[in-house]
């Protein structure tokens, strides 16, 4: 869109240029047609007053009257009398004038007189000749210059002329300048053509200019009007940009937010249900405005996923971890950090390097971290997840199954990949109404995991009976809001402090392998 300005210029001009070059060719043919009216009218008129006042032809009187429409008139140059063979009887100046006719006489319509083209004897331009009919076989003809046609408005558009025809209207040259006629082009886009007639004299005017002589003449505003344009497209580029801002388009706000440092890591505790220690924490990501607004993950999670900016935030979220609990975890050392991935994070693979980049050599060791992988998704390239798995097993970090039983693994795929822990969803804690009423889906998912070796957490405890119910099916570890829901850091770094110092020495060992 910021281009368009740009890109209009040209067509815009070449609109304008092509108007206006063809109003001042149309103009300057007009002239010529005008004046050539005025020269043959000019031309009729001494040739009436001399046969008017000359009672006989190639008499004192004749003469007399001849050298006075000689001298009046600008742009008369002889007077001839001759009969229908051409034979000259007499002419002005005491002379004869010897001329070679090049085209046939055509009538002026509304005039006796008529008109024809012709080329005196030792000139190499054709002139105009008038005649008119004296008794019954003898014609006195007035020979008139016609470049004056052509000397008084051409000059405004010689310089870019292709061609100027000026003919009589069979056909006949009377002015030929530039190109021949033939090889004027028809009127197609390069040209730029005009046409005019002479009212009652049958005479024309035809001119072209080639379209690309005459644009090179407005190359200067053509500059000034691309500068404009780029500035219009700037503008408008800026008006979008502020509006993608102002409407807040969701990656492009997500992307500025992640660069901010907006995205912060909440902490949600991982309690021991045996003890109601603390063991760990799960990482669960805030939008935290500059104006104090806390926003969920649920109104920016997806967006981040579909835009490919889920890598970026993990990462950011991984380095402020970092920071955050380098300290509790160097001084705790069971003390366990989950982070949530996305789908895409098996597809990219980087997620090992980054993970070895910020947590290598930290105060947080692998084991203590776990990445959890949500079922609600399907992780459609199951080799890509192998790979990755393996590799983060390698450095020692967990893998835990979140939303486990919710969505698209079989039971049997966990055990392919090497889950370390699964994590019951909270729709299925949900179901747990009183601590002594069993609830056979839960039973059933604890039996399959405990057979599989695969450590449990239950999500979403919210009340008593339901921690009491899964405390009493061996299931120690929990998060809900029986406990606390996320928290920013410093409330979590209270609740963590409340805890020590006993709580950490006695605990946080036995926890997990409770
Ligand atoms: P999740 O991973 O299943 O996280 C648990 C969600 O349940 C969290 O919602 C948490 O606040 C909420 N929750 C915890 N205890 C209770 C409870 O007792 N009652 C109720 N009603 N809710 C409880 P949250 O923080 O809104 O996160 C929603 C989801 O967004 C997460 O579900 C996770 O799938 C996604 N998410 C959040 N942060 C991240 C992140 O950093 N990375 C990735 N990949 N996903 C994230
Ligand atoms: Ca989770
Ligand atoms: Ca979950």
């Amino acid at each position: 869109m910021a281009f368009l300005p740009v890109l209009a210029v040209d067509y815009v001009l070449d609109g304008y240029v092509k108007s206006r070059e063809t109003q001042k060719l149309q103009a300057a043919v007009d002239a010529i047609t005008h004046d050539s009216q005025i020269i043959v009218q000019d031309a009729v008129q001494a040739l009436r007053v001399i046969l008017h006042h000359s009672p006989s032809l190639c008499t004192p009187t004749f003469f007399s009257n001849v050298n006075a429409q000689l001298q009046r008139s600008r742009f008369v140059r002889q007077i001839a009398v001759e009969n229908a063979e051409g034979i000259q009887y007499c002419a002005a100046y005491d002379g004869v004038v010897n001329y070679r006719a090049l085209s046939e006489s055509l009538a002026i319509p509304g005039h006796t007189e008529v008109l024809s083209v012709v080329e005196l004897e030792g000139e190499d331009h054709s002139i105009l000749k008038i005649s008119q009919r004296f008794g019954g076989n003898r014609t006195v003809s007035a020979f008139v210059e016609a470049v004056p046609l052509v000397t008084r408005d051409v000059p405004l558009v010689v310089g870019n002329m292709r061609h100027l025809v000026v003919s009589l209207t069979n056909g006949a040259p009377v002015v030929l300048r530039g190109d021949a006629v033939d090889a004027a082009p028809s009127s197609n886009g390069d040209y730029i053509l005009a046409r005019s007639f002479a009212g009652d004299i049958p005479l024309k005017a035809e001119a072209g200019v080639s379209f690309e002589t005459v644009r090179a003449g407005y190359a200067e505003l053509d500059i000034g009007l691309t500068l404009v344009a780029c500035l219009l497209g700037v503008t408008l580029l800026l008006l979008a940009l502020q509006f993608a801002r102002r409407s807040n388009l969701p990656s492009f706000e997500i992307e500025r937010a992640i660069v901010a440092g907006e995205m912060k890591p909440y902490y949600q505790p991982v309690i021991n249900l045996k003890t109601g220690k603390l063991i760990g924490c799960e990482v669960l990501v805030r939008w935290v405005k500059r104006n104090g607004e806390v926003v969920p993950p649920g109104a920016f999670i997806d967006y981040a996923e579909i835009s490919g900016l889920a890598v970026p935030m993990t990462l950011s979220l991984m380095e402020q971890v970092r920071f955050d609990l380098e300290e509790l975890c160097a001084e705790v050392p069971d003390f366990k950090v989950s982070i949530n991935l996305f789908e895409g994070h098996f597809r990219d693979g980087s997620i090992v390097e980054d993970i070895q980049s910020i947590f290598g050599g930290s105060g947080i060791n692998y084991r203590q971290l776990v990445f959890e992988i949500t079922e609600r998704r399907p992780l459609d390239d199951k080799d890509a997840v192998n790979t990755v798995v393996s590799a983060m097993h390698k450095l020692g970090v967990r893998i835990a199954m979140d939303d486990a039983g919710t969505g698209h693994s079989n039971l049997a795929y966990l055990q392919t990949l090497g889950i370390d822990i699964v994590k019951i969803d909270k729709i299925f804690v949900d179901m747990i109404r009183d601590a002594n009423v069993p609830v056979p889906v839960i039973d059933g998912l604890i039996a399959m995991a405990k057979d599989m070796d695969i450590e449990i957490i239950a999500e979403g405890v919210e009340t008593q009976e339901q921690a009491l119910y899964l405390r009493s099916k061996n299931v120690f570890l929990a998060q809900g809001y029986l406990f606390s829901p996320p928290v920013k850091l410093s409330s979590f770094l209270t609740l963590a402090n409340a805890l020590k110092p006993q709580a950490r020495r006695s605990n946080f060992g036995d926890d997990l392998a409770a």
